[in-house]
């Protein structure tokens, strides 16, 4: 029998015994055989740490992010052969493109969050701190990406998703991996590592994969490395309390089972398009991925006067399913991923029957299409009813991972609330209702329990991404049972694969160290304008400082004429008592359109192509009528930039030929007694010399 291939310290080797036999979910013909025995587990992580990590971290993010993407590029090419295994697994088309293109969408996300971060191997973290009253000594935090490597310990029922989710970040990070899909689905997963390995698009080491068990790896595993694990709340406990794990404080992320939650306001009834909206959103939950979700609503709380309307729509909406093989158009919900996910499946709504009703489906029978019943791992959507949630805790414990949800009453808001959090912590919860002030009522007094909360209403429905996607830019994960781990959540979740360092020096160190100028530090004066000088001929610091203007109050009434701005602390005829200033003030943007006319220079071309915008902008003291200004205006920070200026204007097209950076620059508004009046931070894009 055809057995999957480990891919180990960069060659694609078996396991020597015969492992364990994966089947089709829909046939039950046999596909493969997995099995990690004999492997050199601690040998991985060595070559991981040794080969893997010192490839990825002398990367900047740039040339990460732009790894990532033509990653991307290169497996949407090889889409079909990833959704003919894909069926195999039970799941139907619109299943497989959340896996597959789902996680190939993570590597594009992913991918584009390089321009958040500069073209360095390392990140700031934050604001710049002021420690000193003389202000020669500062605080900042930096980023750099931790040595050692991650560890994903994945569940069965995404084996694509479930690893570029994870991988995009810790690749982006500077760190490589070691994947382990969960074995029954890892035929697919080894299949797209595969042509990830085929591309040579990744450094040496980037990546390693394990297709059965993990042997002695966590024996080995060290403070520089992280281990991420979907599954069980059992299977993660057991890992959780592992030796190594412990003595070595290695961060270990858990997502474990949970039990989310859809409520219904108050304020909907069955004639909305809400009451709509609602059914709609729990039948997908229900039936997408066979209910084999991770974020899928297990609890279903509706006030207790439209229950009855409610199971009746749903049961309704519920009987239009069509189940089956996965390859007949017609179907909409496949299989579950075999027989034992079936068999433990069955065996949790028994334990929820002793106190809930089943009103709809059969754990028996189910009618499918295009496939036989009595072979592939078919089960039937099954909705329970439960009349008193507040008496039976199973229902808020147990989860049923296949087609299956509770519906239950709730009296009011807070008893909602309360039912939802019961559940003691899930990924994501959601309330269809179409009153904000519902909704705000709800986020406030159940966020603590939900890692995502969705409000769902007529408004947004349309394009809603839904209940039970987790999104590469919002933070996946929840408290308590859920787990208490976060994923992704686009900055936050690179975070967790680099290590934050508080650094304290003289500004000058920590802008050589950061490259990012800080207020105070020394500069460079050229008799060259920075504005003459190309991208890769600035240098953090360089700095000009100004000519002198003195502000008058007839400058103030122009701008107050030319913008319009006549707000009464700008009119000299204001009786200023009881206001914050003393007489006629100038506009802020008055001082910093003055500064500009101090920093801009020569009326010839010159490598500057536009300003770009300001970043902040403070105005710190007022100006009166005889304030004498000048500006420091200093290159504070370069990033390079490889995107399109997306401005439909003819001129800015013609811009994109034009090989450009962004430059920082640190605008000091000072006055006559070298008080800081206003304070930004502008942005322009610079041409390139070559
Ligand atoms: P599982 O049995 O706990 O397995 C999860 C992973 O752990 C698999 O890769 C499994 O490998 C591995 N594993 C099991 N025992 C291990 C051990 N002793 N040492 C190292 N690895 C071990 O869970 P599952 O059946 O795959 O997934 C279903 C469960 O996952 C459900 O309860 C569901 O709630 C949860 N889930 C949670 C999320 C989430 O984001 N919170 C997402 C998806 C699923 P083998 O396959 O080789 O046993």
């Amino acid at each position: 029998m055809n057995k999957l291939e480990n891919f180990v310290k960069g060659s694609w080797v078996t396991g020597d015994d015969e492992g364990q036999i994966l089947y089709n979910a829909v046939t039950a013909e046999t596909i493969a055989s997995a099995t990690t025995q004999g492997l050199d587990f601690k040998a991985m992580i060595d070559y991981a740490h040794t080969v893997g990590n010192p490839n990825l971290r002398k990367l900047t993010f740039h040339e990460r992010g732009r790894m990532l993407r033509a990653l991307a590029m290169h497996l949407r090419n090889h889409l079909e052969k990833f959704y003919t295994l894909s069926y195999k697994t039970g799941a139907t088309k619109a299943d497989s493109w959340v896996d597959i293109e789902g996680g190939i969408g993570n590597l594009f996300s992913y991918a584009s969050l390089r321009r958040k971060f500069p073209d360095e191997t390392f990140a700031v973290d934050g604001d710049g701190i002021n420690l000193s009253k003389h202000n020669t000594f500062m605080g900042h935090h930096m980023l750099v990406p931790k040595e050692g490597v991650a560890i994903h310990i994945n569940a069965f029922n995404f084996p694509v998703w479930g690893m570029l989710e994870k991988c995009a970040v810790n690749w982006l990070a500077g760190m490589p991996a070691i994947v382990k899909p969960a074995t029954i689905t890892s035929y697919l997963t080894e299949a797209v590592v595969k042509e990830i390995i085929a591309s040579n698009i990744l450094p040496q080491g980037a990546l390693q994969l394990l297709c059965g068990n993990v042997g002695d790896l966590l024996d080995h595993v060290t403070a520089q490395d992280v281990i991420t694990f979907t599954g069980s709340k059992s299977t993660a406990l057991k890992l959780k309390k592992h030796e190594s794990i412990l003595n070595e404080s290695v961060p270990f992320n858990m997502e474990a089972d949970s039990l989310n939650c859809i409520v219904l306001g108050d304020d909907v009834n069955p004639n909305d398009a809400e009451w709509d909206i609602f059914i709609k959103e729990i039948r997908k939950e229900m039936t997408a991925k066979a209910g084999q979700k991770c974020t899928a609503i297990r609890r279903i709380f509706v006030p207790e006067n439209k229950m009855e309307d409610a199971w009746k729509s749903l049961k309704q909406s519920l009987s239009q399913t069509v189940i089956g093989n996965p390859l007949n158009d017609k179907v909409r919900m496949g299989s579950l991923a075999g027989q034992s996910q079936r068999n433990e499946v069955k065996q949790q709504v028994q334990k929820l029957l002793a106190s809930s009703q089943l009103i709809y489906g059969s754990l028996d029978s189910v009618e499918v299409t295009g496939a036989d019943a009595s072979k592939g791992a078919f089960l039937s959507p099954l909705l329970l009813m439960n009349s008193t949630p507040f008496a039976s805790n199973a229902v808020h414990e147990i989860e049923a991972f296949g087609p299956v949800s509770t519906i239950m009453p709730y009296k009011n808001l807070d008893e909602a609330i309360a039912l939802s959090k019961m559940g003691k912590g899930s990924l994501c919860s959601s309330i269809v209702t179409a009153n904000d002030t519902i909704a705000k009522q709800y986020v406030l007094g159940a966020g603590t329990h939900h890692g995502r909360i969705l409000i769902l209403n007529k408004d947004c429905a349309k394009e809603s991404t839904g209940h039970g996607s987790p999104l590469p830019m919002l933070v996946h994960g929840g408290p308590g049972r859920a787990g208490g781990g976060e994923e992704m959540g686009g900055m936050r979740g690179v975070k967790h694969y680099m290590q934050r360092v508080a650094i304290q020096g003289s500004p000058t160190s920590i802008t050589n160290i950061t490259n990012v100028y800080q207020q105070h530090a020394k500069s460079i004066q050229s008799s060259v304008h920075p504005f003459k000088k190309y991208f890769e001929e600035l240098s953090i610091g360089d700095q000009v400082i100004t000519e002198k203007r003195i502000i008058t109050s007839e400058d103030i009434n122009r701008f107050a004429d030319l913008s319009g701005d006549h707000f009464y602390a700008h009119i000299q005829t204001t009786n200023f008592a009881g206001t914050m200033f003393e007489q006629q003030v100038a506009h802020g943007y008055f001082i910093m359109s003055i500064a500009a006319g101090l920093f801009v220079d020569s009326y010839e071309k010159n490598p500057v192509l536009l300003n770009y915008g300001i970043d902040e902008l403070r105005f710190t003291k007022p100006a009166y009528p005889g304030t004498e200004i000048y500006i420091k205006f200093t290159c504070k920070e370069k990033l390079p930039n490889d995107k399109r200026i997306t401005n439909n204007a003819e001129d800015f097209k013609r811009g994109d030929d034009i090989e450009k950076g962004i430059v920082k620059w640190l605008v000091e508004m000072i006055d006559e007694t070298e008080e800081q009046v206003g304070i930004a931070t502008i942005l322009t894009m610079v041409a390139k010399k070559n």
